[in-house]
């Protein structure tokens, strides 16, 4: 007799879904890392127990960066990391589209090709999965080491758009708006990471002053009521990561976490797992951790998973297809 969490587990497994907030240096699959790194790192981190905090963002970051700077030396290293993770991806999440950026911070540090990182990860996508690769800058990130490459990347065809990325703990510089309203002119898809540290008003500034309509994390502008119906009005959808979160101390716990808040307030809401080998996270434990904590039943778990094509980079029929597949699982497991 199957009991209510294996038919739940056989439920979400089935579902077709999206990660479209996941950075590839933070997804390395351990596996790799310490195949490349002799005995630098043995281990898995000790940030994958389930308990685990991190005491700041500076901590998360030194950590992470630690492990893709040992790892991400080159291009070559860029496309086996995103061939392991996609197919993993596909496989064992059924996973079907892909939102993944790489940092210009580490083409800087690393001297890398920015142009060719974004090929690699683009050219290991499977043939069953769409995969857009996004540049993330942080707040500082735009100096003479990188404003060549920037600047460049904006005609990228393989290249799908910019990011903004990092602590929040930088004003919003003059660059910052203008880069972001010319990368839309120059066809590019533009989003930014906003009210994970900060709170409601640098969310609203972020949608004001860089023009986006996507927002990775978001989830402290659950704070403002005015700023969400703002949000569920104007469309501006958030990729949002509880179990990241939850470890970065964002909320206390996964029982604080606004998200079940958010979609009731009727903003367009995804799931994704952000940084996988800091966080020693699923995209189906996302899934499980709001069905059993939160206690969303399959049908709002179907249309957390529809939020994830609503908002994908494809092309209508694609995404309408994907939308019905999961409207016609949701109707019959609730037969
Ligand atoms: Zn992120």
């Amino acid at each position: 007799m199957e009991t209510a969490r294996q038919n739940l587990a056989r439920f979400l497994a089935a579902l077709p879904k999206t990660e479209t907030h996941l950075h590839i240096e933070g997804a390395l699959p351990w596996e790799l890392l310490k195949a490349a790194s002799g005995d630098r790192f043995p281990c898995p981190p000790a940030s994958w127990a389930e308990d685990f905090r991190f005491s700041d963002f500076a901590h998360f970051e030194t950590e992470l960066l630690e492990m893709a700077f040992a790892y991400f030396t080159s291009p070559e290293r860029y496309h086996e990391a995103a061939s392991a993770v996609f197919r993993k991806l596909r496989d064992d999440e059924n996973v079907r589209y892909v939102e993944t950026s790489f940092a210009s911070g580490m083409i800087e540090f690393g001297k890398l090709d920015a142009r060719a990182v974004a090929q690699a990860i683009r050219g290991a996508a499977p043939e069953d999965m769409e995969v857009r690769v996004f540049m993330g800058i942080h707040h500082n990130g735009y100096n003479d080491a990188t404003r060549d490459f920037i600047e460049a990347s904006l005609e990228w065809p393989e290249l799908a758009g910019i990011d903004l990325h990092g602590t929040e703990s930088f004003p919003l510089e003059p660059w910052t708006a203008d880069l972001w309203a010319r990368a839309r002119a120059a066809g590019k898809f533009t989003k930014a990471h906003a009210g994970e540290f900060c709170g409601p008003d640098f969310v609203a500034r972020v949608i004001d002053e860089l023009g986006v309509n996507r927002i990775q994390h978001g989830v402290r502008a659950a704070e403002d009521t005015a700023l969400l119906d703002r949000m569920a009005r104007d469309g501006i959808a958030c990729d949002v990561c509880p179990l990241s979160n939850v470890k970065l101390g964002v909320v206390p716990t996964m029982a604080d976490h606004p998200l079940p808040r958010m979609l009731r307030a009727g903003v367009v809401c995804t799931v994704s797992t952000d940084d996988p080998i800091s966080f020693g996270n699923r995209l189906s434990g996302e899934y499980l951790a709001l069905a059993q904590v939160h206690g969303l039943g399959p049908a709002e778990l179907a249309e957390v998973a529809a939020n994830g094509f609503r908002v994908a980079l494809l092309p209508e029929p694609c995404r309408r297809a994907f939308i019905d597949e999961i409207a016609r699982l949701a109707k019959e497991h609730a037969a």
